[in-house]
């Protein structure tokens, strides 16, 4: 069994997961293909990459947390938004790997030995060159163009990528069933909920796909998750172990309901909950 799985969305996507439950989408288009995200980085991405295609590539993070930016360097050039280009600096890089290490280690008890025992090698090759997205970006591969929306919350510079062909908003962590809304700079709960309306009012797309975890979510889940957010209280809570600094990271739970999740849930703190 590789690190690596690769999972195919359509005749053109595909969805390439680490054995850690994050992943990278490949957009193949006539001329160029893009990745989006680099994972944690810990094994060379590149050899999957290649069994799928070898059009000339593009490669972008969706933000800047390191299980999607963690693997930039096996890369010469990466786009990604101004607003998440603080958190390339190496340092931070290395404080985040750190971080959700402890996470993983939990979440993931075999694998992590098995990383450990691979003496956790990270693939460095470059120093990439960063290049900026901003909204409205469009990604031209070749009979596919793939667009850019900003949407900050889950991190300030959180980017969606927008398929119209085939009628798919890629949202990296920025909707998924399981949102991150702990950080320093994470909007309030009550400004990401007027958010999501606002982008559930897109029009001309069906489905959702997430960076962590193969489910493909219907379109609705975007207002349903407002409609959630809504619903938090800190007594319906409970208290995660997730080290934040001075700051308790509180997680509320309902079940996954009709869509295909065993749950739906929003880690964030006090301070989201009240601002
Ligand atoms: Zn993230
Ligand atoms: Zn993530």
């Amino acid at each position: 069994m590789g690190y690596f799985k690769t999972y195919r969305i359509d005749g053109a996507t595909y969805y390439i997961m680490e054995a850690l439950g994050v992943g990278a989408y490949l957009f193949l288009g006539e001329d160029r293909a893009l990745l989006s995200d680099t994972g944690n980085g810990y094994m060379d991405i590149r050899k999957s990459i290649a069994k799928l295609t070898d059009k000339r590539l593009i490669v972008m993070n969706t933000h800047g947390h390191a299980d999607h930016a963690g693997g930039n360097a096996q890369f010469q050039e990466i786009y990604i938004h101004p607003a998440d280009m603080p958190m390339l600096d190496p340092a931070w890089q290395k404080s985040q790997t750190s971080l959700l290490f402890g996470y993983a280690k939990k979440a993931y008890p075999i694998i992590i030995p098995l990383l450990l025992f691979f003496k956790l090698q990270k693939f460095k090759k470059y120093t990439p060159a960063v290049k900026t997205i901003a909204d409205g970006h469009k990604f031209e591969l070749g009979g596919r163009t793939i667009e850019v929306i900003h949407f900050p919350g889950h991190s300030p510079g959180s980017v969606i990528l927008a398929d119209k062909r085939t009628k798919t908003l890629y949202v990296g962590d920025a909707v998924n069933h399981g949102l991150f809304l702990f950080f320093e700079n994470s909007p309030s709960l009550k400004g990401y909920q007027a958010a999501l309306r606002e982008l559930a009012k897109l029009k001309g797309y069906e489905k959702l796909r997430v960076s962590h975890g193969t489910t493909e979510f219907p379109f609705d889940f975007i207002e349903y998750y407002a409609d959630f957010l809504m619903r938090v209280t800190l007594e319906k809570s409970v208290l995660t172990d997730i080290p934040n600094g001075a700051r308790p990271v509180f997680k509320y739970t309902e079940p996954g309901g009709k869509y295909s999740v065993p749950e739906i849930c929003v880690h964030f703190t006090r301070e989201s909950l009240e601002g």
